[in-house]
């Protein structure tokens, strides 16, 4: 008995071997029929046996390709029509997309084992890939994924690239961006002007350029790096000096795991993470006496580490160097450069060289950051090799565009029960970033093929997205209060529904009362929250000046602990840059000049920092937080009290009786080790005791973190152990991060919740 089936399947199925996959299997079931790349899926008809069909499917869904993830697939009979021969038909373009395109991924091992090996016609060709890897979202153009719609489109094929792109026994088979030496890109080595320097090998001019000190911009697989030797203090230096970043930590990459594990611990967890095919940062604690500069991440607790993943990192990282600085090739604030032109204009006075490509990048793409934290993977930016995989939701919304925090922004779309995350845009504070910022709109406006009309922004009236909602008129705005979002990511990730106990340890974020949020306890579903509790208000003197200049956070907090005696104090601990800020000071706190109430944790964190001498300035956000973390490493006897009360029936979380104790024990020279292990411990507590007392009030076991504060990974583990302990449910990210990058999906889903549901 014949008959014939349809399927169609959606996820990532374009562009990750999934035709050539279904041919294979077809052929071997001896069915007929056809299989093709559609904007709504692809479409596979098969006509066979009765048996042979059911194996067919069988098959295709416990065994598809290495990148193929099937989220949906749809089967139906139809007309047997007696095909002779199973055939891959071309490419249509649908009217709405099912197909997801899928991230940039690390060069694989068989291409590998080519690259150096001196007989394949592709030894030593820096643009090997094929279809289990090489670059997928970076150089889109349109969808369908085919090469017409990549930045490959203006390199047609040779023959014999065109055999093996027509052979479904072949590994290229519909490999898009396929090339050789003979067809495809070539890498150039241009001088600080951008003119090209004459020679045979520039990788080896790159080299040998790296091992003279230089700084060599070097085109990646989403923007370009600056290269420098890691070991080299004065390269290092220079590199910091010309990029205006005085102290922010520099991502390195090493050559394998061995390499990685002689400059910091590196447990299985970690391993796994540098070597998977997404190839992250990953975020791993320093150890002692290395060889790599003091200056590439200085008083950081960890090395943000990765392993090569394009062949050409393959072929720079030879036996000569031990380690390469890899970082993002901008200016501050600026999105990374992409294109060739402009990268020689931005990067002028910053790269001695260049060493550059004739394939256009045309989605910037950072490297994506992420560590190990209580036993779990998490994602802390989430660029290349993750986006724009979708995070698969608990349920369907409607068509929501998320337009983001104002920094670590990322923008996102809901369609259906998938969410599409753009790559990381970053601080929205120059005209570059707000220009990468609508790029990133269009970008995924194509790939998810569609224009949402209900928009979700931040509450907070001055970002740069939410000015932008406004221009939007035709549109629906709904605006998500940024520690709600925090708690929907959480939950979005985690398909939670319902409600929730949410505690969103944060920078700053925009209250529903105009004050400055960021140390919240809600009770929360997807849709609306009660904020149930927060950090006692402090008054954060100067407003955005104070997160440049956490003295001035810690002074406030001292004025809350020791009233009038906190000049004493300061002195004492020589917190004050200039004698005339006391008097400043004290009129600015008296008549509250731009000075709002804040309850955020992460500047509590920044002013503990101050007191304890560690930062009275920091260069970046979350610097003395980080150092703060970085030392909380000693066991100690210190006790730092705190309060809980309940006033109008919010819940109130008092720091200052502890900021008290911490600075008295400074001033008695207990270690900032101790200091700091103490802090993080009453913060634990304080948790602790808060949430059981929510527990008590709602009946709720279940609680999400979220906000940057849990970025600090002493403070997460410790919050996980003692929640769990305490018998509750407790969930955290993993997938999107937990600081604001993660903002723009609380805000789609917490939207999408509200329009669902008539709101
Ligand atoms: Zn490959
Ligand atoms: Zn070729
Ligand atoms: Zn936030």
């Amino acid at each position: 008995m014949i008959k014939r089936k349809r399927y169609i399947f959606t996820g990532i199925v374009q562009g990750v071997g999934f035709r050539p996959f279904i041919h294979r299997v077809a052929k071997e079931h001896s069915l007929s029929g056809f299989v093709q790349n559609r904007s709504d899926g692809v479409v596979v008809e098969v006509e066979g046996s009765v048996e042979a069909l059911d194996d067919f499917i069988r098959e295709v869904i416990s065994r598809p390709p290495p990148l193929a993830d099937i989220s949906r697939f749809s089967q139906m009979e139809v007309d047997v029509l007696q095909d002779d021969e199973f055939r891959i038909i071309t490419s249509r373009k649908g009217d709405r997309g099912e197909v997801h395109i899928a991230p940039d991924i690390a060069v694989c091992d068989e291409c590998l084992h080519e690259l150096f090996s001196p007989p394949d016609r592709r030894y030593l060709y820096p643009f090997i890939n094929c279809t289990n890897c090489g670059p997928r979202l970076t150089i889109i153009r349109g969808v369908p994924y085919d090469r017409e719609n990549t930045s490959m489109a203006c390199f047609p094929l040779c023959p014999e690239c065109e055999r093996e792109y027509e052979n479904p026994h072949d590994r290229r088979f519909h490999a898009e961006p396929t090339a050789c030496p003979v067809c495809g890109p070539s890498l150039s080595f241009l001088d600080s002007e951008g003119n090209v320097v004459s020679t045979k090998n520039p990788v080896r001019e790159a080299k040998d350029a790296l091992l003279r000190g230089d700084v060599i911009a070097v085109k990646g697989l989403g923007g370009y790096h600056l290269a420098v030797d890691a070991t080299d203090d004065i390269a290092v230096i220079r590199l910091r000096n010309r990029k205006y970043r005085e102290a922010k930590p520099l991502a390195i990459m090493v050559k394998d795991v061995e390499h990685a594990s002689m400059i910091a611990h590196v447990g299985q967890k970690e391993k796994d993470l540098l070597l998977s095919r997404e190839r992250p940062i990953v975020l791993a604690k320093k150890k002692e006496n290395t060889k790599i500069s003091p200056h590439v991440a200085p008083g950081m607790a960890h090395f943000g580490i990765m392993l090569p993943y394009t062949p050409l990192h393959h072929m720079l990282m030879d036996e000569r160097f031990f380690a390469l600085v890899m970082t993002s090739a901008n200016h501050k604030d600026e999105p990374i450069c992409i294109a060739n032109r402009e990268a020689v204009s931005r990067l002028r006075g910053i790269a001695d060289f260049f060493l550059v490509h004739n394939r256009d990048i045309l989605v910037r793409c950072d490297d994506s950051i992420a560590m190990i934290a209580a036993g779990k993977s998490r994602v802390l930016r989430r660029s290349r090799g993750l986006s724009p995989k979708p995070v698969v939701l608990g349920e369907s919304y409607p068509e929501i565009l998320a337009l983001g925090p104002q920094i670590k922004s990322t923008v996102c779309i809901v369609k259906k029960d998938c969410a599409f995350l753009s790559p990381h845009i970053g601080d929205m504070e120059t005209p570059q970033a707000r220009d990468f910022f609508h790029e990133s709109v269009s970008v995924l406006q194509t790939i998810s093929e569609c224009a949402p009309k209900v928009i979700a922004c931040d509450l907070h009236p001055g970002y740069y997205s939410s000015r932008v909602s406004r221009g939007m008129s035709n549109h629906i705005i709904i605006p998500v209060q940024h520690h709600h979002a925090h708690v929907v990511s959480c939950m979005a990730e985690n398909a939670l529904s319902g409600k929730v106990i949410g505690l969103a340890m944060d920078g700053t974020g925009y209250g529903t009362d105009g004050q400055v949020w960021g140390g919240e306890f809600l009770v929360a579903d997807e849709r609306e929250f009660e904020r149930a509790g927060h950090i006692r208000y402090y008054l954060l003197p100067g407003g955005e000046a104070a997160i440049r200049e956490p003295w001035r956070i810690a002074v406030s907090l001292l004025q809350e602990a020791y009233g009038g005696a906190w000049r004493e104090v300061a002195e004492r601990l020589d917190l004050i840059p200039e004698k005339r800020h006391y008097e400043i000071f004290d009129r600015v706190m008296k008549l509250k000049i731009n000075s709002p109430y804040a309850s955020s944790l992460g500047r509590i964190f920044d002013a503990v920092a101050a007191i304890m001498g560690l930062r009275r300035h920091v260069s970046f956000e979350g610097q003395a937080a980080m150092e703060l973390e970085a030392i909380a490493v000693k066991d100690t006897d210190v006790d730092l009290p705190f309060g809980l009360f309940e006033k109008e029936g919010l819940l109130l979380l008092d720091l200052i009786p502890s900021i008290r104790e911490l600075t008295e024990a400074f001033l008695r020279r207990v270690p900032a080790e101790e200091i700091a292990f103490a802090f993080h411990q009453t913060l634990r507590r304080a948790f602790i005791v808060a949430t059981e007392t929510l527990r008590e009030k709602t009946g709720l076991h279940r609680v999400v973190l979220s906000g940057g504060c849990f970025q600090n990974r002493v403070l997460l583990e410790g919050c996980v152990m003692d929640l769990e302990d305490a018998g509750f449910e407790v969930y955290s990210h993993s997938l999107v991060p937990t600081n604001d990058g993660g903002i723009s999906l609380g805000q789609a889903v917490c939207a999408g919740a509200r329009i669902k549901r008539g709101v």
